[in-house]
């Protein structure tokens, strides 16, 4: 792909983003020095007052911006309405962040005072998601100074609650379908693939937890006076986790694969160009040995085939020294990642009357389904996808390459749901930038790419014709 001609507006764009270098650099450690973790109740003021922060940067971008209270944390949503008739962008983000505490983690430095290491702000939520979302409003902030764009309504949600949830967020999505209608929507929180080699990602695996209950006795009991005599839920417990999966990687429940797409060889030989190393990889992990399904390479098994994993499993004494005991009860927690086109809620019934059929009549077994989320897989051939590529192209100086992502995203489901439109996901971080553990970082470079990029990405979609 050739880069783009640069418009003499968009010059005006980068040299205001240059020429304020210094004071957004100040805004990101303003934003950062909050302490806005939303899982927190002592936080509730530290994460009102952020909002309040973000509502005046939105203001100071263009946008006329309201601060929308709900049961949780505030919403933030801002504005510039375009021409009649002419395409919108919704631009999704969010304010909140993870805990930090430094006595359980070890930060070198108090994660909300930001420190500048080797090029990169240090601090909890630089790279997820305030170093993001700040470098998207300098974007358009500039964008607007230049006057790009002009056709182009541009809305801006900023929610609070994204690590808990996003409790608040579906209701008002679902309430303001018609205010926040867009052609795109455009998320700035993931990753590049790797240092330099910016991504959109057009994939994210769905997901369905279960929890898996067995109960024998009515309490636990002496292991040798009972033990031989009364099934072991613990036991019956690991049996039955066992045979979830069958040889060669595969998940056992039957009717689990009847929905998976496979995936073609274009799509194959895509993925295999990507700089990715095996050997690295595990290095990374620490594992003694790569495991999983065979016939398909690390990422399209991270990427695009759906798992069945442990997260965690509870029974007897776990406690310091040896008991024995034969304990009453087991269980396991359960997630299970679903690639299009799987069902979470077809899915979750098979898992259940597999489980179930796999009980013996010595325990009893109950199957309880949690939260599920659909796998997305968003179009790529879109106006709009061409926009970004474009914009990530004039921001990052190269083209990006297209992922996919193994987690889950539940907004870009929820934007899909209320409103019928696919997420392009533009990441500007890292993937050591560490988001949600200690020392996370965003690079200062990577900052400013982020806002060419907005800036660019307005321009390619305000020109009327263009851009969906
Ligand atoms: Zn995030």
């Amino acid at each position: 792909m050739k880069l783009p001609e640069l418009s003499p507006a968009f010059k005006k764009a980068q040299s205001f983003i240059s020429s304020r270098e210094a004071e957004f650099r100040e805004r990101l450690f303003e934003f950062l020095r909050f302490p806005s973790v939303s899982s927190d109740s002592r936080r509730r003021g530290d994460v009102a007052r952020c909002a309040e922060w973000v509502r005046k940067r939105m203001r100071e971008a263009g946008l006329k911006v309201e601060l929308v209270p709900t049961e949780g944390h505030p919403i933030v949503y801002g504005e510039r309405p375009g021409r009649p008739g002419g395409p919108a962008l919704l631009v999704y983000g969010h304010y909140d962040v993870q805990p930090a505490d430094p006595s359980k983690e070890p930060w070198r430095q108090d994660p909300f005072e930001p420190v500048v290491e080797s090029g990169s702000v240090v601090a909890r939520g630089a790279s997820d998601d305030k170093g993001q979302v700040l470098a998207l409003l300098c974007g358009i902030r500039a964008a607007l100074e230049a006057g790009l764009g002009e056709d182009l309504h541009l809305k801006v949600l900023i929610e609070g609650e994204e690590e808990v949830g996003s409790q608040s967020l579906m209701p008002f999505v679902s309430r303001e379908k018609e205010r926040l209608r867009a052609e795109a929507v455009v998320i700035a929180d993931s990753t590049q693939f790797a240092a330099g080699l910016p991504a959109i990602t057009y994939g994210l695996r769905g997901i369905l937890c279960l929890e898996i209950i067995v109960r024998g006795p009515k309490k636990d009991l002496h292991s040798g006076s009972y033990g031989g005599a009364v099934a072991n839920p613990a036991m019956v417990l690991a049996r039955m986790v066992a045979a979830c999966h069958a040889p060669f990687g595969k998940v056992a429940i039957p009717g689990f694969y009847d929905k998976v797409r496979p995936l073609d060889d274009q799509e194959r030989e895509e993925i295999r160009k990507l700089p990715f190393s095996d050997r690295e990889f595990q290095e990374e992990v620490g594992a003694p040995k790569l495991w999983g399904e065979e016939g398909y390479s690390v990422l399209e098994r991270r990427w695009a085939r759906p798992t069945f994993e442990v997260n965690g499993l509870v029974s007897g004494h776990t406690g310091e020294g040896m008991k024995t005991v034969l304990p009453a009860e087991a269980r396991a927690k359960i997630s299970m990642r679903l690639v299009p086109d799987q069902d979470p809620e077809e899915i979750g019934r098979l898992a259940s009357e597999y489980i179930q059929s796999l009980a013996p009549a010595s325990a009893a077994v109950e199957v309880k389904l949690h939260h599920g989320a659909r796998p997305v897989l968003v179009r790529c051939d879109t106006g709009a996808v061409r926009a970004a590529m474009e914009a990530i192209a004039v921001g990052f100086g190269r083209e990006p390459v297209f992922v996919r992502e193994g987690g889950s995203i539940p907004v870009v489901n929820t934007f899909k749901e209320a409103l019928g439109t696919d997420s392009i996901l533009i990441g500007l971080g890292l993937p050591d930038d560490g988001a949600h553990g200690p020392n996370e970082k965003f690079s200062l470079d990577d900052f400013r790419r982020g806002m060419v990029t907005m800036a660019a990405l307005i321009e390619k979609l305000g020109k009327t014709g263009e851009g969906h």
